[in-house]
């Protein structure tokens, strides 16, 4: 661990991506992967997991009383998604804005929502929103030990 590398410690944030089960049948993991990794955030946690419906059910609790909750749950529960933890400065802000808007006609071209997705109910991948339902999922969907903490070997070349 390099401390003087990362500016202020307190910026550096985690955040939850999950490639939604269309995003995996339809191939595009490595190209959702590729995105976070090349903008310069660091991967400590990634599996490939079969979603059970309490999970999903309990990821999704704000939206409980949405119409569309129970297409949603069995939507995330449809086929194994791929979860992954991201860290960095302004990470949550930031994922969510190459993720682009929850309805994917509504998302920009150059989003990974507005260049591979077209509904909202098949909207290929979640963000966390903030920073601490970011922690909230990470503890949601990893095990203990499933998150690594490692130093990054661009550190230096990404952050002043
Ligand atoms: P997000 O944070 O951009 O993912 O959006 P929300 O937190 O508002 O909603 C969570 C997820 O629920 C979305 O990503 C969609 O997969 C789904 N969802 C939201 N609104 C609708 C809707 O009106 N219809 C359907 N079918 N799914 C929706
Ligand atoms: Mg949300």
């Amino acid at each position: 661990f390099l401390p003087h590398l990362v500016a202020s410690m307190e910026d550096v944030e985690e955040t939850y991506i999950m490639v939604k089960p269309d995003g995996v049948q339809r191939g595009l993991v490595g190209e959702m992967i590729s995105r976070f990794e090349k903008k310069g955030f660091k991967l400590t946690g990634l599996k490939l997991f079969q979603c059970p419906q309490e999970l999903a059910e309990e990821h999704y609790k704000d939206l409980k009383s949405k119409s569309f909750f129970p297409k949603l749950i069995s939507y995330i529960t449809s086929g194994p998604v791929v979860c992954m933890a991201w860290e960095g400065v302004g990470v949550v802000a930031s994922a969510r804005k190459l993720i682009g808007a929850t309805n994917p006609l509504q998302a920009e071209p150059g989003t990974i929502r507005g260049d591979l997705a077209v509904q909202t109910g098949r909207n290929v991948i979640h963000g966390s929103d903030s920073p601490d339902n970011g922690k909230r999922e990470i503890a949601l969907w990893f095990k203990e030990g499933e998150v690594c903490q490692w130093t990054s070997a661009q550190a230096s070349w990404l952050m002043e």
